[in-house]
């Protein structure tokens, strides 16, 4: 029936880059058969899954929307594919993104534009836009998705479904292609919050092949809303202020107050930083893509330039053909506040502000659970709306960026629609590995 979908539903919404058909067929039957011969199985046994194109699946193209990659077929698999073929899942196919993961909008993959379902001439979100898009048409009930500065929940936002960020070092990053590594981690969207839990359990613990994977007791994630009374809520004053859509702030708010009349103590704080946060994200983050997509050059992977006159000639032929726009930019920015003289001006003072952003969430938790915010501070855009304009697209990430900076789990919960019938998203953020607490109150909602 999955398959189905995507033959009615493909060629308007364009969420794939590949659809495995054959393979899934196959491994269904295989599940089946493991079913029918009474054999104990994995709660995503025979669940059809879709991934993200910058995930490393064998065999299976992995291009990450980039030219550069058009043709590069990895020989292992991510540790998360591992982990998800152990248990069994169907993998339906790889999906669109913004080009290395680079965007917030899905328009920056070299090879279609995906298209947001509940309204085909707006955007899904970015840069997990495929796999978001995805789920909400129904073409594969649950997918992974990679956050390194929102791209999980703000396309979880945009397209009503669920989306969570977890914890930085509680997902293996073994066979990610690499963005920004001190931020990215993948994470799993879903229709429902159940659902998340579940691919979250089936892909979270200790990776010996990931050093920052951290070691500790993972239990299995359930949903389970039982007693919001005596949650104590944050909402920070700057995420609800300038720049943030009224009718955003007018449903976030209106979710916030159903749990306060179930029993959560709900109270404005503050997180002074936060203003500073988009500067120091795109400061970090391109500052690591600079240096992760130096491996890019023609010799080892991928794409490399028809003619050429020597190796330096042949490097930057192939990194001028191979990148598009937006990849560039990020890799200029890396490499100049990275050089030398502007490094203590630029990316020194922006970890620093990291330390700073920390510290400020920690002494938040202090006096509330959960901290609770718009999770993007407008809802889908239309196509073509922000292109011409890097600086506007970047402050879609307004909401999401510190999140990621202080390595902290967050998740989206769809919370109502605006004028327009699209989508608003809730964003709630919770100290490290506090998971549980917030597929519990996220669930609330259902
Ligand atoms: N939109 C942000 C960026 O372009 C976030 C991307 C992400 O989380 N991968 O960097």
């Amino acid at each position: 029936s999955v398959f189905d979908r995507i033959e009615e539903v493909e060629g308007k919404v364009e969420a794939y880059l590949a659809v495995t058909k054959e393979e899934a067929l196959n491994k269904a039957k295989e599940v089946d058969e493991k079913r029918a011969k009474g054999e104990a199985l994995s709660p995503i046994a025979g669940v059809p899954i879709g991934i993200k194109d910058n995930i490393c699946t064998k065999g299976v193209l992995t291009t990450c929307a980039s030219k550069m990659l058009y043709s590069f077929v990895p020989p292992y698999n991510a540790t998360v594919i591992d982990k998800l073929c152990s248990q069994d899942m169907v993998m339906t196919g790889k999906l669109n993104m913004d080009e290395f993961a680079m965007g917030s909008s899905c328009e920056n993959s070299y090879f279609k534009k995906t298209k947001n379902p509940h309204n085909l001439s707006c955007v899904p979100g970015g840069s997990s836009g495929g796999s978001a898009a995805a789920v909400a048409a129904g073409e594969v009930f649950l997918s992974l998705g990679s956050d390194t500065g929102g791209s999980i929940r703000m396309p979880a936002s945009y397209c009503g479904i669920v989306g969570l960020k977890p914890t930085y070092g509680s997902v293996s990053r073994y066979g990610l292609v690499a963005f920004a590594s001190s931020l990215d981690q993948i994470g799993p969207f879903g229709r429902c919050v159940e659902d998340v839990a579940m691919l979250y359990s089936a892909i979270c613990g200790r990776d010996e092949n990931d050093a920052t994977s951290v070691i500790c007791k993972y239990p299995r994630f359930t949903a389970n809303c039982t007693d919001i009374r005596g949650l104590r809520i944050g909402l920070p004053k700057e995420y609800f202020g300038e720049g943030v859509d009224a009718e955003v702030k007018k449903a976030v708010t209106a979710a916030v107050s159903e749990l306060e009349k179930a029993g959560a103590v709900v109270k404005q704080i503050s997180l002074p930083s936060t203003d500073n946060a988009l500067s120091a994200y795109y400061i970090i983050s391109s500052a690591e893509a600079s240096s992760n997509l130096a491996r890019f050059d023609g010799v080892k992977y991928g794409y490399r330039t028809e003619s050429f006159d020597g190796l330096i000639d042949m490097y930057e032929k192939t990194r001028s053909e191979g990148f598009g726009d937006e990849v560039k930019r990020r890799i200029m920015l890396g490499t100049f506040v990275l050089s030398s003289g502007y490094y203590d001006a630029y990316y020194k003072k922006a970890k620093l502000f990291q330390k700073r952003i920390s510290l400020e969430f920690e002494e938040a938790f202090k006096g509330c659970d959960i901290i609770i915010t718009p999770t993007a501070p407008d809802t889908a855009f239309k196509l073509g709306e922000k292109v011409s304009d890097p600086v506007k697209m970047y402050a879609s990430d307004i909401c999401t960026v510190t999140v990621n900076i202080a390595g902290l789990p967050a998740i989206s919960v769809p919370c109502g629609k605006d004028s327009k019938g699209l989508p608003v998203g809730m964003q709630i953020i919770g100290a490290k590995f506090t998971e549980q607490k917030l597929f519990d109150v996220a669930s609330f909602y259902e």
